[in-house]
């Protein structure tokens, strides 16, 4: 992708002055802000109308800059070499002389970390003398953005500024791990965690409890297109939009297919912005297909259970 540096240059004034801009990463789009600024954190968490105890993930351009905010263990580092830049997002301990804003960590003393690997995440990343918090650009419990005009329905005007970057390629957030003691699984995302447990060799669990406060983005309602969603369902209502993995039979209006074949990158790659584009389209429900539940089937069911507690 060709970056455009006027664009780059005015993100990076913004951002320099305590702004915040939407920026393109490969999971989903971020609302970007000063991650070392108390007052740039408090803007992202009333853009987003975010619960104060939710903190925000901080992204860095490499672990270089990680080193005087965040310490980490061999796990980190085999992990890093092996996915980073990419959508995983590691739970450190801060260090105590750490500039992060308190009011990103809500006071925890921990820091969720991601280095991006979309071009102009990284090159605007580059530039900057701080990191980035950026929670997903969508109002809270909300579908996230996989696109531009994603975010100005979502926000209009009251964001200054949307970085463009095209169509996120992996259209789902980030997988958490948390990597402090025994690693573990905080929140299902774009990477398969088959994948993770190959370079630590060996099991890692999933800790998906919603009462741990440690883990808030596992909150039990998120992901909701703001209509009711029904799951695993074989045959759908009248008047309802109905969603399959793959093309079935001949096209009907109210029929969304999130992929052609089943392939379930792609299907990740389109499950935000079907569900928005039904939304947009005024279905009062949608009924949702059987979703095979292997590698990335697996968070677009965790997505869609959330999606349907609406
Ligand atoms: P999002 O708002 O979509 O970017 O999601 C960020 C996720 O990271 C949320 O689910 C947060 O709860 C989670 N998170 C951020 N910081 C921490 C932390 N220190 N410990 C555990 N989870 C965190
Ligand atoms: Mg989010």
């Amino acid at each position: 992708m060709k970056i455009n540096l006027t664009n780059i240059k005015k993100s990076e004034k913004l951002l320099n002055i305590g702004e915040c801009v939407a920026i393109p990463t490969e999971t989903v789009y971020g609302l970007a802000g000063n991650a070392y600024s108390n007052s740039a954190c408090k803007k992202i968490f009333k853009l987003k109308k975010r619960p104060k105890n939710n903190p925000l993930i901080v992204h860095y351009y490499n672990k270089k800059n990680l080193k005087q905010d965040c310490s980490y263990n061999r796990s980190f580092l085999k992990l890093y070499k092996k996915f980073c830049p990419g959508p995983i997002t590691f739970i450190l301990d801060l260090k105590k002389g750490s500039k992060i804003s308190k009011i990103a960590t809500n006071k925890l003393n921990t820091l969720a970390v991601r280095f991006p690997k979309h071009p102009v995440a990284r090159c605007l990343l580059k530039k900057l003398n701080f990191p980035l918090a950026a929670p997903s650009a969508n109002l809270s419990s909300r579908v996230s953005s996989v696109s531009s005009s994603d975010v100005k329905e979502d926000f209009g005007k009251k964001i200054k500024y949307v970085l463009e970057g095209g169509r996120s390629t992996i259209g789902l957030e980030s997988t958490i791990i948390d990597l402090r003691d025994k690693p573990s699984i905080l929140r299902l995302g774009g990477l398969k965690i088959s994948e993770i447990q190959k370079v630590l060799n060996k099991k890692i669990k999933i800790s998906n409890t919603n009462s741990n406060i440690l883990s808030p983005g596992q909150f039990k309602i998120h992901y909701s297109p703001g209509i009711p969603v029904r799951l695993n369902i074989k045959k759908m209502k009248k008047e309802e939009a109905y969603i399959s993995i793959k093309r079935e039979g001949k096209d009907k209006p109210n029929c969304f297919f999130l992929s052609k074949n089943g392939n379930l990158n792609e299907a990740a790659k389109n499950l935000y912005s079907t569900l928005r584009k039904i939304k947009k389209k005024n279905y009062k429900s949608i009924a949702v297909g059987k979703i095979p539940n292997k590698g990335l089937g697996k968070t677009i069911n965790d997505r869609l259970m959330r999606a349907s507690k609406f």
